[in-house]
């Protein structure tokens, strides 16, 4: 992608309408767009970035079988009052309208209720089992404060995830399975040295359920963590969680956090409010047991974000940065031979960010520390001159020099 073309500019200065500094830098870069406090729209370099960290938990959730599909926002009003969720006491969050001729519909939150309801269709006999099901999908909450930035919107892309199984023992190995993948997904992301499952209020079946909490000074949560244990309990389950897992308060370190996931054992109490059976082996009706489980999408987009950004800008890991370069084109030569790595690389498949614009050099390398690509080459007259060009680590700020030759095989190997 050529600068000159991308319609998105930087701007010199972070919003002020921004509290969250993931918001500010994300705005301030030209990756995210504020609609109204909570809702952002996605740039083309944003979208890249979400697209990347979709595809990472998209290629874990598809290596434990599950499958992709995608649900409809607009919810119909009786599914939920067969769980009594559709009562806004219980459920604060809902957004709701009506059609034309009045009838009540509501904006999905969460997908619980409705993929029982799809699901009723196609399960008759432990044949079927177990299914899992997936999605992205951008969800609506009514959200009391959205002052988190994109951690916590109002509209935000989540990726949903239900089991069916035939037995209890089926459901609880799959969800290990869950876990596990999950494990792999912030272990590629770049943030499972600091994301830890925690025990977390019910389960319905289940004394607690588990998130997946990441260390972040931006999160909301409170975490006590016990790092030789490798235990972490939620705050608002501390107590019941020292008695059952018999450590002491004192031991435990508090810690800020943020719920990158999300992870529910239903048992059969979502299949007998909803009816979802199946025939068994006996020939005999069975409420189906049923586990769900969330990764929010754009939150881990802004807790990474949080977590690696520095004074200059933005910081991406190789695995989701929009770009892994950020070619910056100095003097006529040096336009003329950055054409010509940038036509190399792009025929070699690595995603570039070339900045062609006739802009001063300092103007260049600002924007390059802001956008946070994990690489910056720069071709300038006076590199063409000596042979050697500057490759700088946006990650360290570390530079080596290479030549011509050497930065193509640093790119394409
Ligand atoms: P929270 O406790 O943060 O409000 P939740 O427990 O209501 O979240 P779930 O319904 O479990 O969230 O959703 C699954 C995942 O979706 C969460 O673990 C979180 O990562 C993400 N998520 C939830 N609410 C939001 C939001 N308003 N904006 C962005 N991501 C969210
Ligand atoms: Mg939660």
């Amino acid at each position: 992608m050529r600068m000159s073309q991308l319609f998105t500019k930087t701007s010199k200065t972070a919003p002020s309408d921004e509290m969250a500094k993931n918001a500010q830098l994300l705005i301030q870069a030209g990756y995210v767009h504020k609609t109204m406090a909570g809702v952002y729209s996605y740039t083309p370099l944003g979208l890249r970035v979400l697209e990347n960290i979709k595809r990472i938990v998209r290629e874990e959730m598809n290596a434990i079988d599950s499958q992709e599909l995608i649900m409809s926002s607009l919810q119909r009003k009786e599914l939920w009052t067969e769980t009594g969720r559709w009562s806004d006491e219980l459920v604060d969050v809902w957004f709701k309208s009506h059609l034309q001729d009045g009838t009540e519909v509501g904006f999905g939150w969460t997908h619980e209720e409705p993929i029982i309801e799809l699901l009723r269709n196609y399960l008759k006999s432990y044949k079927d089992l177990p299914i899992s099901v997936y999605q992205f999908q951008n969800k609506l909450r009514n959200e009391l404060r959205a002052k988190s930035g994109i951690m916590r919107g109002r509209e935000f892309i989540m990726k949903d995830m239900y089991s069916v199984h035939a037995t209890r023992e089926d459901l609880d190995v799959y969800y290990e399975a869950v876990i596990a993948a999950y494990k792999r997904c912030y272990d590629r992301l770049g943030i499972d040295q600091d994301t830890y499952v925690t025990f977390a209020s019910g389960g319905a079946f289940t004394k607690f359920s588990h998130e997946f909490q990441t260390i972040c000074e931006a999160g909301e949560d409170y975490v006590y963590l016990h790092r030789g244990k490798n235990i972490a309990v939620n705050e608002e389950v501390i107590d019941d969680a020292i008695v059952e897992l018999g450590v002491d308060r004192s031991e435990l370190e508090k810690v800020k956090t943020a719920e990158v996931g999300n992870i529910f054992n239903f048992g059969t109490q979502k299949s007998e409010e909803m009816k979802l059976v199946f025939t068994g082996e006996d020939g005999q009706q069975h409420y189906a047991y049923m586990g769900s489980y969330g990764i929010g999408i754009t939150r881990v987009m802004g807790v990474i974000v949080e977590k690696f950004a520095d004074e200059k800008g933005l910081v991406w890991t190789e695995n989701i940065a929009p770009f892994k370069l950020q070619l910056v084109a100095i003097g006529e030569r040096g336009g003329e031979l950055a054409n010509q790595l940038y036509g190399t690389l792009m025929k070699a498949g690595v995603e570039v960010l070339y900045d062609d614009r006739a802009e001063r050099p300092g103007v260049k390398f600002a924007d390059a520390e802001l956008m946070g690509m994990p690489w910056r080459v720069t071709i300038s007259d006076r590199g063409i001159d000596s042979g050697e060009f500057e490759l700088t680590s946006r990650q360290t700020g570390e530079t080596v020099t290479k030549s011509y030759d050497e930065l193509v095989a640093f790119f394409i190997d």
